[in-house]
């Protein structure tokens, strides 16, 4: 059976300008955050968004949370257009989309009571009253594995796992279609982590939700996601099926990327890709394919072309001239 696209980003693309001058200002130039990304997320998966800090991945979720206005480009839910939907359905796709922070120490208000955190969407959204809102807030706690007295207590009185599964019963609460998860274990101690990747990938098989996960880390995008997309630069290189983009990294970038990543089993050994130099400033970035100064076997059209994104096998799509 065909998967559902929930939502699509075409060409997506966020410039940030720098200027200069304190009251004349003036554009210099523009940090090319992310530059002209398409891809989809299926209805019910994970959609894994991994690559080095700075490549695009965070503020590509932050379009899609509606907290950066898109330079150019367009998003699509449910196969509609942002930019043209009514008013309404409009409103019911902010409701739809929540997230899940690094910090669990920053994203929880100090101030209010975990019943309060986790009720607040519900309240904002209206159309429930208050013994609903309490057998819900219940119910969340329940799922995520949080004592039935936390409504009552602060954030503080829990510990840095328990605080990010408050922040996971918040972001459930109004029922979204998507969550995104941007670094939701990298603030957390090691020992925890699992037992979060755990949870949200059981809490997925009870709920259906669609999940996007940003991370760095490309273990525990691989560990969680059925299809991952690699960023570099402001631009995707590679997307395919976990298992195959793992199994079969084509672009030289996933390649290195990969012989990083901690193998699942230690009887895996692989050569590690040291990559030269550092990543190339957003703001000029390098002619032809971004990742041409740091490749290991790039060719004389490098530097010259764009490679474009392109489909070599199904479902899998490279940005590389070697591919
Ligand atoms: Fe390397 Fe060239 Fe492929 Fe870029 S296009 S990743 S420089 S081989």
């Amino acid at each position: 059976m065909a998967s559902e696209i929930l939502l699509e980003a075409r060409n997506l693309t966020k410039y940030f300008p720098v200027t200069k001058g304190l009251i004349f200002t003036k554009q210099i130039g523009a940090v090319k955050a992310v530059d002209g990304i398409s891809f989809t997320i299926n209805k019910g998966e994970t959609f894994g968004l991994v690559g080095e800090s700075g490549c695009g991945k965070t503020t590509t979720s932050r379009l899609i949370l509606l907290l950066e206005k898109i330079t150019s480009g367009t998003i699509l839910f449910q196969g509609k257009d942002l930019n043209e939907m009514p008013r309404d359905e409009f409103e019911h796709y902010r409701a739809s989309v929540q997230a899940v922070f690094q910090d669990p120490y920053s994203s929880l208000s100090p101030r209010m009571k975990v019943g309060k955190i986790i009720a607040e969407p519900l309240i904002i959204n209206g159309g429930l009253g208050g013994k609903e809102i309490e057998e819900r807030v219940a119910s969340l706690l329940d799922l995520v594995g949080l004592r039935k007295d936390a409504p009552i207590l602060y954030p503080h009185e829990f510990s840095g796992g328990q605080r990010q599964r408050i922040a996971i019963a918040r972001a459930l609460a109004p029922d979204p279609e998507i969550i995104i998860l941007d670094e939701p274990v990298s603030a957390l101690d090691v020992s925890i982590r699992a037992q979060i990747m755990n949870l949200l990938r059981e809490i997925q098989k009870k709920t259906q939700n669609t999940f996007l996960l940003i991370a760095h880390d490309l273990a525990v995008v691989k560990h969680m996601s059925n299809r991952i997309g690699v960023m570099y630069l402001g631009k995707l290189v590679e997307v395919a099926e976990s298992e195959e983009l793992c199994s079969h990294p084509v672009h030289p970038y996933t390649q290195a990327l990969l012989s990083a990543a901690l193998p699942s089993h230690p009887d895996i050994v692989r050569e590690l890709i040291i990559l030269p130099g550092d990543v190339p400033s957003p703001l000029n970035p390098p002619k032809g394919c971004r990742f041409h100064t740091r490749c290991f076997k790039p060719l004389p059209i490098c530097s010259e072309q764009t490679p474009p994104l392109k489909e070599i096998s199904s479902g899998h799509l490279v940005s590389c001239h070697l591919a």
